[in-house]
């Protein structure tokens, strides 16, 4: 390595990770981690669970760490340009850094619908998004008694920021254009499971309308569905996924295909730059390499490991089993693996109120699983599911349902 270190592009999960495995990896070059958010980095989870606002901010690490580790954190401070041939990068200011090897971590921003610039409402203090501390300090203010939230979409953001309102008090409507909530990712029987608690919660779902305008001014702001129905509420918040930041790297010609596309080793088409977290598209080898872009909490950490090791050579390929968890009310979900090639699903009915479906493909082999229940109810029998489906086993269907069938026997 020569002295110009290893610099790391996003002071999230991911980027926050790969700084801090590096030192503890036993690398002494210098590491610069740049944030364009002001803040020391923070986790995202709590911004949409129902925890204190004190507990909202929990930051990722200790503001300290960074100088005891010898880790340069410039924070409040964007990369503009990335000049691979000279092995640079350029700062809004106009300061230029080099870098000997470079992690580019810039996660995802929400997208915005469409018809919100239509309807002239972009600028509205009355409409959010939800990735930002700012997003959620301004949402939890109307998080209270005799406030009225709407709700766009009904992924992960909309499902928990609805029970958050209902936890706090407010009056929810979520509205999903699809049939039913989590359309993707997530097994219709449990979504339903999860659209019932919600409706007996008191939210008011409606799911399978469109939306044909919006309209805000300084006291409340109006979604016209496609049925003539008109939704009124103090705050509207969408939820309609997110979209990889990847401007950097395709202005610096980078390969991209759905985020910065990466090998197994975390590398991009540039030897010397390395990609992880929810900006990248990587191949999954237990899915026959298929390529996708996961935004999980968990893949960030991992992938910001195991960036920081192939950054120093170390040459190991990504072998993580997608997961992901979300809380509602006093529900977990939980999802080990890729649910969608799958041909059969076995329902194991744990303790009351929870259960874990196993999704086998054409040949019998399990390779994905996914659990609600109460509190933890689910945890420990999909941590033993990741485990066979990390090993590509085919568990006998019959056992898998069975409840007095301890899956760790499977293994
Ligand atoms: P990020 O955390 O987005 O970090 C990227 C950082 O890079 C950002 O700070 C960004 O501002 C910065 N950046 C971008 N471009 C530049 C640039 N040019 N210069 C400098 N800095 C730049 N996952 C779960 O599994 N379970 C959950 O319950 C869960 N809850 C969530 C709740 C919310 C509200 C959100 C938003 C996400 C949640 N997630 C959850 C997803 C998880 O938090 C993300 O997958 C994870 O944070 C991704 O980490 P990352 O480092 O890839 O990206
Ligand atoms: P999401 O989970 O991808 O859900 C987006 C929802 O909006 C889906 O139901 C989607 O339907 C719908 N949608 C997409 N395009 C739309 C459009 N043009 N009009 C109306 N609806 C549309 O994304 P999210 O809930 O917005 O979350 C954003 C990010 O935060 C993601 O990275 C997510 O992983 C992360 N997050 C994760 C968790 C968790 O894992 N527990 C919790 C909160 C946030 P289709 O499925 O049909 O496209």
């Amino acid at each position: 390595m020569d002295d110009r270190g290893i610099v790391i592009v996003g002071a999230g999960e991911a980027g926050v990770r790969a700084a801090f495995a590096l030192r503890e990896k036993g690398y002494e070059g210098s590491v610069t981690l740049i944030g364009d958010e002001p803040h020391l980095p923070y986790e995202r989870p709590p911004l949409s669970k129902p925890v204190s606002e004190a507990e909202a901010v929990r930051a990722i690490v200790a503001g300290e760490r960074f100088a005891e580790t010898g880790i340069a954190f410039k924070r409040g401070q964007r990369v503009a340009a990335l000049r691979p041939s000279e092995h640079q990068l350029v700062l809004e200011d106009g300061e230029a850094l080099g870098y000997r090897r470079l992690l580019l971590a810039t996660g995802a921003t929400p997208r915005q619908l469409p018809i919100m610039s239509a309807c002239g409402v972009l600028a509205s203090d009355r409409i959010h998004v939800l990735r930002t501390v700012e997003h959620a300090a301004a949402i939890r203010r109307y998080m209270g008694e005799g406030k009225r939230i709407g709700i766009i979409g009904g992924g992960f953001i909309g499902l928990e920021l609805a029970a958050m309102g209902r936890m706090l008090g407010a009056a929810v409507t979520l509205i999903e254009v699809q049939p039913r909530v989590l359309m993707r990712g997530v097994p219709e029987k449990l979504a339903l499971a999860l659209q019932v608690r919600h409706a007996a919660e008191g939210v008011e779902l409606i799911c399978g309308v469109a939306i044909n305008a919006i309209s805000a001014d300084s006291d409340s702001v109006v979604v016209t569905l496609g049925d003539a129905r008109r939704i009124e509420a103090d705050i509207l918040v969408v939820g309609i996924g997110a979209q990889p930041n990847t401007a950097l790297a395709a202005e610096a010609g980078l390969a991209i295909e759905n985020g910065i596309a990466v090998d197994a080793q975390l590398r991009t088409s540039d030897p010397d730059i390395f990609a992880a977290g929810d900006c990248c598209s990587f191949p999954v080898a237990i899915y026959g390499a298929r390529r996708v872009r996961l935004e999980s909490w968990r893949n960030a950490q991992e992938q910001g490991s195991l960036a920081a090791a192939n950054m120093r050579g170390a040459g190991e390929m990504f072998v993580g089993i997608p997961w992901f968890w979300s809380d509602q009310y006093d529900l977990t979900l939980q999802v080990a693996g890729l649910a969608d090639g799958a041909v059969r699903e076995v329902a194991r009915s744990l303790s009351p109120g929870a259960e874990i479906l196993f999704h086998l493909d054409g040949e019998g082999r399990l390779i994905a699983a996914s659990g609600l229940g109460p509190g933890g109810a689910v945890a420990r029998d999909i941590r033993l599911a990741e485990m066979l489906i990390a090993k590509a086993a085919k568990p006998d269907p019959g056992a898998l349902a069975d409840p007095a069938v301890k899956l760790k026997s499977l293994l």
